[in-house]
């Protein structure tokens, strides 16, 4: 579970996400443009084949095909690549320079094979031009400055000439499409700012939802899992050992004579050795084992693959560690400790932890600041 701890940490995490999630939308939302803006140039091209001249058109639509298998080998590597790499530092620029190439060809092409002298011819351009920039924003709307890129390339080359031709009608031809062109825009800005506020309330709800969970499975006081959350995990990790038929240990820890630590010094410095128990556990274990505060001064923690021997081993190492905390004003904090694995008793967890229990309470009566093991 991501939680970041700062709130600024968490502003740039989600920030983070938010680019991310921007970029798989934009490949998953623009496949079609490679294929489409090609196609476009193709039927343009049949339906003024006669109008057009033919070597400049087998030229444009040949270099376009080379960028559009460009595109397409970029899209199957993205693809392709392991989730962890799909990231927009490694994936947004090469997708920015494809797109100003293809668009750029594009709209060059398209002012090369109008024919200055046929009108229908370029109403027909002009046409295909604006059907381009509506489909740039079907595609690209998860990036705003991408589609108003892809629109521009397209759109003006052929429409700048337009607008300084000598007849009425190709300036006006011109000055209908920069229209257009400006209500595309304004809806462009619109739609991706609507994707992004989606993707921001649905990262910062994700969070919300993790930094809620991890509160109601974390005792407040050491930074431990507490009761409900241990044995949530326990059972778990039981399963898994009991699948694998890896052994298991418990180990129950309590703190002696706390009550006297508390009576004397205060609830606060009660407080603080828990506090310092709770690190003490939590940089002792490794990453595979399971502890937790179950409640008061008891401690918990379950030790996967691990024999008894090594589980003593381990608990009489901790008990020197508990030993070593410098508790100021407390002269000397010690624990008990109890012991028991699957290997004795394989019924079930409780019992697992119950056996542990009993193996406390002997340490206990034997006068504490040790360590028993269950029969
Ligand atoms: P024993 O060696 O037999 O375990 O003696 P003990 O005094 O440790 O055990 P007891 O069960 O009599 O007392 C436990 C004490 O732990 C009593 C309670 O006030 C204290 N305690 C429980 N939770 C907290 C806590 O969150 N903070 C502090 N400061 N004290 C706590
Ligand atoms: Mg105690
Ligand atoms: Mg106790």
């Amino acid at each position: 579970m991501d939680v970041p701890d700062s709130q600024n940490d968490q502003r740039s995490f989600i920030e983070e996400q938010v680019r991310a999630d921007r970029l798989h939308q934009l490949f998953r939302q623009s496949v079609s443009a490679v294929v489409g803006s090609l196609l476009a140039a193709v039927i343009l091209c049949g339906l003024c084949w006669e109008r057009f001249d033919q070597s400049i058109v087998v030229g444009w639509l040949t270099i376009l095909a080379a960028s559009s298998l460009l595109r397409i080998s970029m899209f199957i590597a993205y693809f392709r690549s392991p989730e962890h790499l799909r990231t927009p530092q490694r994936w947004e620029r090469t997708y920015w320079c494809t797109l100003v190439l293809s668009a750029g060809i594009w709209g060059v092409g398209a002012l090369t094979v109008m024919p200055a002298d046929d009108l229908l011819s370029q109403a027909l351009v002009m046409l295909f031009t604006v059907g381009m920039s509506v489909s740039a924003v079907s595609c690209y709307s998860a990036y705003r400055y991408m589609t108003l890129t892809s629109i521009g390339l397209v759109l003006l080359p052929c429409a700048l000439w337009l607008l300084f031709q000598s007849t009425t009608i190709q300036v006006g031809m011109a000055l209908a499409v920069f229209v257009f062109a400006s209500f595309v825009a304004r809806a462009t800005s619109k739609m991706a700012e609507a994707l992004e506020t989606a993707f921001r309330l649905t990262r910062e709800m994700e969070l919300a939802h993790n930094i809620s969970t991890r509160a109601a499975q974390t005792d407040e006081l050491t930074g431990l899992k507490n009761r409900r959350a241990f044995f949530e995990r326990a059972q778990q990790l039981y399963d898994d050992c009991k699948r694998n038929r890896l052994g298991l240990c418990a180990v129950m820890l309590d703190m002696d004579h706390f009550k006297h630590i508390n009576d004397t010094y205060g609830h606060q410095v009660g407080d603080q050795v828990l506090r310092q128990m709770g690190e003490v556990i939590s940089s002792f274990f490794r990453d595979t084992d399971v502890h937790g505060r179950l409640g008061g001064e008891e401690f918990a923690v379950l030790l996967p693959d691990t024999s008894i021997e090594a589980a003593v081993e381990m608990a009489e190492q901790l008990i020197q560690a508990i030993a070593g905390l410098m508790t100021v004003p407390v002269h000397r904090v010690t624990a008990s400790l109890g012991v028991a694995s699957t290997d004795v008793d394989d019924k079930d967890l409780h019992s697992l932890m119950n056996n542990a229990d009993k193996a406390l309470y002997q340490a206990k009566a034997r006068g504490r600041n040790q360590i028993a093991v269950a029969d």
